[in-house]
């Protein structure tokens, strides 16, 4: 492990567990408590409307934009945050959608995250045009980029595999067919170094509670490609994005900044939390996480195949072509990963057969990955899940 890694002190992490569910929910990080405090109790409760001025809350959306920015290889002033990651996909494929009135289809892969599907397939519905959404398998992506797409839509890393896509690659196919790109950082974010400028792509679009460890409902973020800002028509006009909010014009004039793809009024005890959260990669060099996310990931895959031959590995078994989580398939799967939870060590399942686990190296080291290793051993060996307590589904997986 890199020296600055892990910063485990960093976060409020329970004694007893071994947390390998970052991907899905990131850690509370320390002092995010204190800080909500103060902004609840002294800012709402003593400033109250006041602290949109005296507290500067409304420069929160974007001093944290800016901050995603720097994680995720993108220009200060490029990344506007609010609202959820669904409400951002619906933004970006609009804008692109009418960046080529032309072309009927969205490229996507039957591999992305369903809400990106479902929010494409709402957003035909609501413009009431004959668009395709393609699905091809994610290796095929590549050969479907054809000269009638007016937008890739892609997730990075695939949520339930981590295989991850050629971003430089994959873009520049995109663009050669005159297509717009459009990358879902979801599972990226955080999770391993960025080059989103050097790539091109005109959209990304990102949650900040999974890797970025902003909290259950933390705001989502969109990223536009400085040059295109000016050309965006946003979907969704709302006040915050208007050019000058408390002018109170009536009629919609889009800022003159990524802000128009702002919506309405920031959620700022959430945005605060991410702030304070954001602290734990100051000093971070992204490559180091890289490494050390590569080296716990391996090691795991490693030990999992040795001691469980019942599972079977879900994910690239190329490091540089996974994210940074490793997914096994195993047919009892669900009751397998509540035996796990119910013995310390958090992953998560998802369905049909999936166990997944995130590896998260500002709180993770190879001693946890052991541990959870022997507790798996033990689970399957054992056949530990086959107790009936673990067999009745949880509405959240
Ligand atoms: C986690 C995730 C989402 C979740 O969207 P929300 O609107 O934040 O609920 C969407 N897309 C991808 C690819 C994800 O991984």
């Amino acid at each position: 492990m890199p020296a600055s890694l892990p910063r485990k002190d960093l976060f409020s992490l329970p004694d007893d567990i071994v947390y390998l569910d970052g991907n899905s929910l990131g850690a509370l990080p320390k002092g995010a408590a204190e800080h909500v405090e103060t902004v609840i109790r002294a800012q709402w409760g003593e400033l109250l409307i006041r602290a949109w001025n005296q507290a500067d809350w409304i420069s929160l959306p974007k001093q944290v934009g800016d901050r995603i920015a720097g994680l995720i290889g993108a220009p200060k002033g490029s990344v506007a945050t609010g609202d959820t990651l669904s409400i951002k996909v619906y933004q970006a494929l609009d804008a692109a959608l009418k960046m080529r009135p032309g072309r009927k289809t969205i490229l996507s892969d039957s591999g992305n995250f369903p809400t990106d599907l479902y929010m494409a397939q709402g957003l035909i519905g609501t413009i009431g045009k004959d668009y395709e959404i393609r699905t091809p398998a994610p290796e095929d992506v590549a050969e479907n980029i054809t000269d009638d797409v007016a937008a890739v839509l892609l997730t990075h890393v695939d949520y339930r595999t981590g295989r991850l896509h050629d971003m430089a690659d994959i873009t520049r196919r995109a663009q050669d067919a005159g297509a717009v790109m459009i990358w879902d950082l979801a599972h990226s974010a955080g999770a391993l170094p960025l080059d989103l400028a050097g790539s091109n792509a005109e959209f990304a679009v990102g949650c900040t509670y999974k890797y970025l460890n902003g909290g259950p409902g933390a705001p989502a973020f969109i990223y536009a490609r400085p040059d295109i800002v000016t050309d965006i028509d946003p979907a969704l006009a709302g006040w915050m994005g208007h050019d000058a909010p408390f002018a109170m014009e009536l009629g919609y004039r889009p800022a003159m900044s990524t802000e128009r793809l702002r919506v309405g009024t920031p959620p700022i005890v959430q945005l605060a939390i991410l702030d304070r959260a954001l602290d734990v990669w100051e000093g971070v060099d992204m490559a180091d996480l890289r490494a050390a996310s590569i080296a716990l990931s391996e090691r795991f895959i490693a030990e999992v195949e040795a001691r469980c031959p019942d599972l079977t590995l879900a994910s690239p078994r190329d490091p540089q072509a996974r994210g940074s989580q490793v997914s096994f398939a195993f047919d009892n799967g669900y009751a397998a990963m509540q035996a796990l939870i119910d013995r310390g060590v958090i992953g998560d399942f998802r369905a049909p057969n999936i166990m997944r686990f995130g590896f998260t190296p500002l709180y993770l080291d190879e001693n946890d990955v052991l541990r959870a290793c022997e507790v798996l051993e033990e689970v399957i060996g054992k056949a530990l899940w086959r107790d009936e307590k673990y067999q009745t589904v949880s509405r959240v997986t």
